[in-house]
């Protein structure tokens, strides 16, 4: 009989945006397909404000994001986390790896790390003080290629990243730390998000590794573009959506989502054109 540990974990799945500015069609097409697919799994959907660096934060713009997804009808299964309330979690997490002697405090400055971002002065073994440093952490090299749902297999770069900042400088958590730390206590089972982040996905998986913890399954999904092939995004330009024209918004971004469907009448409501995607939407499981 198996055992409690050795059943699988219900279905939870999340949108994690950044508060860097309010919610354009690419984050929206993201937003619905990890929506679509926790609940077509009938799993949890969860959101998650990643405020983790003020310095790129925009003033209103978590509520602004909140509200308009609330407008296009997707609602969290549970109430919303916000990163900044876990600084103390992702500190222990620092304090257990340096009292493992995983981490150290590394000088290298971004133009002096190397391509993958990698601390290439050997500060590890000179035992830096934390004074204006930041802390890396030593990650596993093996055991990091992942199938993903959408992309298939995604065998690790062979010049791995073997060490990873994860407290920055500037008194911030990195992403990578917030992110997988996150996904961890929230159990998370499946990350459904935009394909920029598929190769940072073996470093994620590296800090799973180190931590113990089952890395999700992922599809990463194609990314709403420019005309010019740019990657929609609040860097680039793309404007916000108007959480008034819900329906339009949803009919654009499941084109995007699903340019091969055949989408309900123009004047389909918006809960109907959320219906048809929940009734159509299938990935590789
Ligand atoms: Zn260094």
């Amino acid at each position: 009989m198996a055992t409690a540990s050795n059943a699988p974990r219900p279905y939870c799945g999340r949108f994690a945006p950044s508060p860097s500015g309010p919610l354009h069609l690419g984050s929206l097409a993201t937003a619905l397909g990890s929506y679509f697919d926790a609940k077509t799994h009938a799993g949890l959907w969860l959101l998650r404000i990643e405020d983790i660096d003020p310095p790129r934060e925009q003033v209103g713009a978590s509520e602004l994001i909140l509200t308009a997804l609330a407008a296009h009808g997707l609602i969290s299964s549970e109430p919303t986390v916000w990163q900044h309330q876990h600084t103390e979690h992702y500190q222990s997490i620092c304090n257990s790896f340096l009292a493992l002697k995983l981490a150290f405090y590394c000088e290298c400055s971004r133009q002096q790390q190397d391509h993958r971002g990698r601390c290439v002065n050997d500060c590890q073994s000179r035992a830096l003080s934390p004074n204006g440093h930041n802390l890396r952490v030593q990650l596993p090299t093996t055991d990091l290629d992942f199938t993903d749902r959408i992309h298939g297999p995604i065998t690790a770069p062979i010049e791995s990243f073997d060490n990873a900042i994860i407290w920055r400088k500037n008194g911030l958590p990195s992403y990578l730390l917030a992110v997988v730390a996150d996904d961890i206590a929230a159990g998370i089972t499946h990350v459904v998000r935009g394909e920029d982040l598929l190769h940072d996905t073996h470093r994620q998986i590296a800090l799973y590794r180190l931590l113990n913890a089952a890395p999700p399954r992922y599809a990463h999904l194609p990314l709403v573009t420019h005309a010019d092939g740019h990657k929609l995004s609040k860097q680039t330009g793309a404007a916000p959506i108007d959480p008034t024209c819900a329906s339009m918004n949803i009919r654009q971004a499941l084109s995007w989502l699903r340019p091969d469907w055949d989408l309900p009448e123009p004047d389909a409501s918006l809960d109907e054109l959320l219906a048809f995607g929940l009734e159509h939407w299938s990935l590789p499981e």
